[in-house]
């Protein structure tokens, strides 16, 4: 596969093609956004409400993003087939063009597809499509009075595809030379809040236990006058985010509800520094699941649209069954991602404990459903057994002991996949794993196959059959949920 070659680069940004496309020869692309106009950002208030992307359109020379303030943004180039990538961060995507696609044909762009990439933390991604001709280097502008965010090629490619030449558009952005800027913090949607900077950064970090408040104090830093910061709502574990320019320093202050503790997470990124937030209280020790009968699924929350909450299992140095060099972790993290996009285009709002190959412990997979108050739950895994039992393959979909909507969804869900995959029927289960028994919502765990059965694992790495396990499962959740719906 072809990774993507990313950063956040909040004011400017590009990449060089010869980066990640090797030999393949293409223009660069650079978004240069301009001076932030300081008097203006001043009266802005530091946290807006989300953005919304309300329209694209193709203009007589670029194109025209409809959005009710200047996004963060991040661009990957991917090759075969060639396009751009561009992220709006903490942006919303109108439902009404939410898997739209806008026709260009003009500036080296075939076409533009816009879709929800991710839902909370909300990212609106936009996919160019590029042809041959595409545009060296692209300038970006928003108009505040009008909400509109406006992309303009500046030259059509060249001959050049040597990183050096790449072409300088507009004015550099007045701190690009001065000083690092604290410029966000949003959550990453793994329990995280991170805080982004414009530039690598360094930290000391304290926890008070009396106040619960987590302090770091970034050194050499300043405020960006374009802070973004996330709307904390009534169920957030965090009751207070502040941001004091302290002499040269900026120390941001976390203060987290109590039965909540801030933790520092892994660096994996120089200009980002992440907190992890983890519950240590009784957690759902209160909504036992002999209890669930009497319990609906949830079909207030999230505006109206029922929210499933998938989780790829194991990740990171866990990496699940394994056989030949076959991971579980890669496998359920690959039909995870289907799931969610058929969900999605089914209607159903969605959210990934993981959408990376990273560590994550149980519990927090249960948190994330929880605070999302999530309609039903389903964690993804692949099995395994002894090289002796490499015979044994097939399917068992699991329910917590006693959880009465559990096992009917899980019966839904199981049925699809045997009738849609022709595996072996190992049956609807009971089992006490702990992502099932946690979770208050009607919640299963699908044991897609079995890694140590040779022609079961060659299914389980194909594509097309990761696909057909993911819609399986997405209409066994679908008909569960209708089947309430009555
Ligand atoms: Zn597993």
């Amino acid at each position: 596969m072809n990774q993507p070659y990313k950063r956040y680069l909040p004011l400017v940004f590009g990449l060089t093609a010869s980066l990640c496309l090797g030999t393949k020869a293409v223009a660069q692309t650079s978004f240069d956004l301009p001076l932030p106009n300081s008097s203006l950002q001043a009266q802005l208030p530091p946290s807006a409400q989300p953005l919304q992307l309300r329209n694209v359109q193709v203009s007589a020379d670029g194109f025209v993003l409809q959005i009710n303030g200047m996004p963060q943004m991040s661009t990957s180039r991917v090759a075969n087939p060639d396009r751009i990538i561009l992220d709006l961060q903490a942006t919303e995507v109108a439902p009404w063009i939410h898997n739209s696609l806008v026709a260009v044909n003009r500036n080296g762009v075939k076409q533009i597809r816009v879709a929800q990439f991710q839902k909370s933390p909300a990212i609106a991604r936009l996919v160019f499509d590029l042809d041959s001709n595409s545009p060296a280097s692209w300038q970006s502008s928003f108009d505040q009075a009008r909400g509109l965010l406006i992309l303009r090629p500046v030259g059509i490619a060249g001959t050049t595809n040597n990183p050096s030449s790449l072409p300088v558009t507009g004015s550099p952005p007045a701190n690009s030379s001065s000083s690092t800027t604290v410029d966000g913090l949003s959550f990453n949607g793994y329990g995280q809040l991170v805080i982004q900077a414009s530039r690598a950064i360094s930290y000391r970090g304290s926890l008070d236990l009396a106040t619960n408040t987590y302090s770091l104090t970034i050194p050499t830093t300043r405020i960006s006058s374009q802070l973004r910061r996330p709307v904390l709502g009534a169920n957030s574990p965090i009751e207070q985010i502040r941001l004091n320019q302290v002499g040269d320093a900026v120390v941001v202050s976390v203060k987290a509800i109590a039965g909540w503790q801030i933790r520092e997470a892994i660096r994996t990124n120089p200009q980002a520094i992440a907190l992890q937030l983890t519950s240590v209280g009784q957690v759902t020790a209160s909504s036992p699941k002999n209890q669930q009968s009497q319990i609906q699924p949830n079909y207030g929350a999230n505006n109206g649209r029922q929210l499933i909450v998938i989780d790829p299992g194991h990740g990171g140095p866990d990496v699940g069954a394994t056989r030949n060099g076959i991971y579980e972790k890669d496998i359920v993290l690959a039909i995870s991602k289907q799931l969610g996009r058929i969900l999605q285009q089914m209607g159903y709002s969605v959210m990934y404990t993981r959408t990376e190959d990273i560590d994550l412990d149980l519990e927090p997979r249960v948190q994330m459903a929880e605070n999302a108050r999530a309609t039903a739950f389903v964690s993804v895994h692949v099995n395994s057994l002894d090289a002796s039992a490499s015979q044994v393959n097939g399917v068992e979909t699991y329910h917590a002991p006693g959880a009465s909507l559990g096992k009917n969804l899980a019966e839904f869900v199981h049925q699809q996949i045997i009738a849609s995959t022709g595996a072996t029927d190992r049956g609807v289960r009971s089992a006490r794993f702990y992502v099932i028994r946690k979770t208050s919502m009607p919640s299963i765990l699908v044991e897609t196959g079995y890694i140590t059965n040779p022609s079961e694992a060659s299914r389980l790495v194909n594509g097309n059959y990761q696909e057909r396990l993911a819609t399986a499962i997405a209409q066994g959740i679908d008909q569960f949920l209708k089947s309430y719906r009555r």
